[in-house]
């Protein structure tokens, strides 16, 4: 079935109590056992299981053409369950461009754990090949990255960990299961901020985690979400199966107004570097073209002038407001080295912009207006 389908239908059924079409929301935290002490409809408490959650789960799970999902209340908490199925002692391998929390929890919160991580630039698969030691139990990857949009070839990275015995996850939180699947592409395990374009509204804090197979792996996934608790409340669930259901469409629109800003952007004489992979110079845009079916609504560029021209072009826009975060239908401006503190390696010139669904020509004569004054 394709995406769109699945979209609408995954996690959808009708109520067998009251014939309603639109799944009701259900918020008990706990359940009536039968006489016998037994839990007659599976459910127990609030914890371990939802009701409204389990139809979230199915239908990402769906989505990403998994077979299991456990969904947490933020996306930090679905990254930190996975690393806490590991054991003190493991090796990870993360990308040096990877979102700034899931560095800061590696090197600060990980570390004290003695789990330890080698940070590689991905993109060179012959760098994540010299990173693998007899200890390394996963290789993280992130495509798009943040926020220099980098590209790792997701099927020959996840190879790559499969033949030294490692697991695989990719984050695709950037991407969306519409425009990427990478369990497809061999990788074992994909995680989401749900915050983001799965929400699409800017109004949930969430995140997942989809199996592409029941395992050892995902059983400890399930048990760090039920004993760890970081669950997601009923109503997040069913605010994120509702903007599940315009998924396709939004991503579309998102993906073709990116495409036109950055097309802009790069023939601007005030812009020194665009980094989006639908363009054709990016150095990622062959991979990227193999592996993602359209190329996203994000992107960075870099201002000539340096790092207050930056903070000047953002400061003039009245389209984009100046946020962090992404994924909503408003359009977003932001300078992201500020953001990701003193390790940041990111331009100080950059800013990053996740391209809302406003008409693109609008977009552009905000940003023409703002870079030429
Ligand atoms: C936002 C984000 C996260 C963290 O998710 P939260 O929902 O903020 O906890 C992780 N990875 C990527 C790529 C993100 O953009």
């Amino acid at each position: 079935m394709k995406i769109e389908t699945l979209a609408v239908h995954s996690g959808r059924a009708i109520d067998p109590s009251t014939g309603a079409v639109t799944p009701p929301l259900h918020m008990s935290t706990t359940y009536q056992r039968a006489a016998d002490g037994s839990y007659p409809k599976e459910y127990i408490y609030a914890r371990s299981g939802n009701p409204t959650r389990s139809l979230l789960e199915g239908c990402l799970a769906d989505l990403e053409g998994g077979t299991a999902a456990a969904a947490f209340s933020s996306g930090m908490a679905a990254i930190m369950t996975v690393f806490q199925t590991l054991a003190p002692g493991d090796h990870v391998i993360a990308p040096q461009d990877i979102y700034h929390g899931t560095a800061r929890l590696l090197r600060q919160v990980l570390a004290r754990w003695r789990l330890s991580t080698t940070f590689v630039d991905m993109t060179d698969l012959d760098a994540l090949r010299r990173a693998v030691t007899p200890s390394t139990k996963l290789v993280f990857i992130e495509t798009p990255s943040n926020p220099l949009l980098k590209i790792t070839d997701v099927a020959a990275a996840a190879e790559l960990a499969r033949l030294h015995g490692a697991s695989s996850i990719c984050d695709n939180t950037w991407a969306s299961p519409v425009l990427q699947r990478p369990l497809d592409l061999g990788v074992d395990l994909v995680v989401h901020s749900t915050t983001k374009y799965l929400s699409g509204h800017g109004d949930v804090t969430g995140g997942v985690l989809v199996a592409a197979h029941e395992s050892d792996l995902f059983s400890s996934i399930r048990q760090v979400q039920q004993d760890g608790g970081a669950v997601p409340s009923p109503f997040d669930c069913w605010l994120l199966l509702r903007s599940i259901r315009t998924l396709p469409h939004r991503m579309r629109a998102h993906s073709e107004n990116a495409a036109k800003v950055a097309r802009f952007l790069d023939g601007h004489p005030k812009v020194a570097q665009v980094f989006y992979p639908g363009l054709p110079d990016h150095r990622g845009h062959d991979v990227a073209a193999k592996q993602m079916s359209m190329f996203g609504g994000m992107l960075s560029f870099r201002v000539r002038g340096g790092s207050d021209t930056a903070f000047g072009v953002a400061a003039r826009t009245e389209l984009f407001t100046r946020a962090t975060s992404l994924g909503s239908y408003e359009s977003l401006i932001e300078h992201r080295a500020s953001i990701e503190g003193p390790e940041t390696r990111t331009p100080h010139d950059l800013l990053r912009v996740s391209v809302g669904l406003e008409h693109p020509d609008d977009l552009i004569a905000d940003l023409a207006q703002a870079l030429d004054r």
